[in-house]
Formats: C-alpha cells, sequence, structure tokens
C-alpha cells in the first residue's frame, strides 16, 4: 500500500496533528503507536477518510481520502465492537451488504457466511452480539469489515477491551488474514504483536511523526521519545 501524507494538520478546540509529511510505500501492515493522546486514532480516521483534515493532504494507494467514494473502499474496526446489539453476527453482516451495496439477501447472506467462516465463527452466526465472547464479537466486526472487499483495512486497537486470553485469539485472526494478502493499517499497544505483524511502524509523539521505519526501530530507537515509550510498554 500507498501512504502520502503532506503537511497535514488536524484541530479540535486545540491542534491536535502537526503538520505531517510521510510517504510510505510498498508495504502491508503499518502500525500506529505512541502514548495516550498522541494522536493515533485521529490519524487513523482521517486515513480512513472517517473525518476530514483541518488542513493539508492525505492519500492512500493515490486515493485523495477526502474524496466521497474512498470511505466505501476501506474497512474500519473500532476500538470496542459496535456491532448492533439487537441483530445475530450474520444480520450484522448481511443489513450492511444490503443496505448500502446492493447485495441480494442470498448473496448477502454467502458472503457474510464466507467471512464469518475465515474468522472462525461458523458455529456462531445466529447468537446476538451480548450471547458471545468478546473476542467473538471483535472478530465478526472484522468480518463484517471485510464483508464490503475493502483495499484495506483500519484497526483502532481492536483488543483494548478483551483479556489477554481473547486479545490472543483476535490478533492471531489478523495475522491469518495478513497471510491471506489483506492489507491493514493499524494502532495496537500490544508491541510483540506490532514487532511480528507490522512491515512498518509509525511512532506519534505529541502529535507529531517521531520515527518510523521497519519494525527494527523498536530495538534501536533514536529519540528519548520513542526510548521512553519502549521502556514504558511491556
Ligand atoms: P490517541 O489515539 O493516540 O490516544 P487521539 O487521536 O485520540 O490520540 O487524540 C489526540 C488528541 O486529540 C488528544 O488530546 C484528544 O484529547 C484530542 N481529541 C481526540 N478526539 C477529539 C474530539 N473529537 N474532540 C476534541 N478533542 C479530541
Ligand atoms: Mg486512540
Amino acid at each position: 500500500m500507498k501512504l502520502e501524507l503532506e503537511h497535514v494538520n488536524h484541530r479540535y478546540d486545540v491542534d491536535v496533528l502537526h503538520d505531517l509529511s510521510l510517504i510510505v510505500e510498498g508495504y502491508k501492515s503499518i502500525a500506529i503507536i505512541g502514548v495516550s493522546g498522541s494522536g493515533k486514532s485521529t490519524l487513523l480516521r482521517l486515513l480512513s477518510g472517517l473525518e476530514m483534515p483541518t488542513g493539508g493532504s492525505l492519500r492512500v494507494n493515490n486515493h485523495d481520502v477526502t474524496a466521497p467514494e474512498y470511505r466505501k473502499s476501506v474497512g474500519f474496526v473500532f476500538q470496542s465492537h459496535n456491532l448492533f446489539p439487537h441483530l445475530t453476527l450474520l444480520e450484522n453482516i448481511t443489513i450492511v451488504l444490503e443496505k448500502t451495496r446492493g447485495f441480494s439477501r442470498k448473496d448477502a447472506r454467502e458472503q457474510a457466511c464466507r467471512f464469518l467462516t475465515m474468522l472462525h465463527l461458523d458455529d456462531q452466526v445466529h447468537k446476538l452480539p451480548r450471547n458471545v465472547s468478546g473476542g467473538q464479537a471483535q472478530r465478526a466486526s472484522i468480518a463484517r469489515a471485510l464483508s464490503v472487499d475493502p483495499e484495506v483495512i483500519f484497526l483502532d486497537e481492536p483488543t483494548s477491551s478483551l483479556d489477554p486470553v481473547l486479545t490472543y485469539e483476535v490478533l492471531s485472526a489478523i495475522k491469518e488474514l495478513r497471510e491471506l494478502g489483506m492489507e491493514f493499517v493499524l494502532v495496537s499497544h500490544v508491541m510483540s504483536f506490532v514487532h511480528d505483524f507490522a512491515d512498518y511502524v509509525v511512532f506519534m509523539d505529541d502529535g507529531n511523526i517521531g520515527e518510523h521505519g521497519p519494525p527494527t526501530i523498536l530495538e534501536n530507537p533514536q529519540s528519548q521519545a520513542l526510548i521512553d515509550f519502549m521502556a514504558k510498554v511491556p
């Protein structure tokens, strides 16, 4: 995938991203790391077209992220699963395919089942989100993000609400998807996972890109900020 950031600024009540410029090309799984409040989620929302930057431009695989059709070409997985509580795992996916992608009921079911199976949820498809584990619900939301055949999948700390066993389960599923050739940009605090999943790492430091490079930058941090960060995370 190719990411191009040119003088990206973002402001809420104060500036939270400061003049980010970066070109990254040829990687399949990019991890964004950094302390809480450093701007990871904001950057991910801008890259995925969920939010428009206050200034500058972002392109993903040569698409301008502010183009209305761009949003339809990506998938997004949030910190907690945000499935519709009154719909089964299967219906959570078919409703999206039918309402936003024009799938027939039959095709939507087929497609939804394919992705639920890929995430090892074949025996859970008729359950409501509250009747499955947090890890299963999060895997269903990954299946939902995948079901629209996105070019890139964005995940914002997909395991932050899960215990270690469920975290392992979800991260293993994401690794399998990488083996299938899918492309990811992911925010994660699980450094062991970042280390062996990501082929490129962007370290956010107080609204700036502190360091970026292959995962080996984690073993040999150059800036005090990344040295401090690596000393704090397990
Ligand atoms: P991270 O994901 O690294 O924890 P965020 O991107 O969520 O960081 O936040 C960066 C900064 O922007 C923080 O100071 C946060 O309080 C602020 N921020 C994030 N979202 C909003 C918002 N919707 N409105 C106002 N401030 C926000
Ligand atoms: Mg965040």
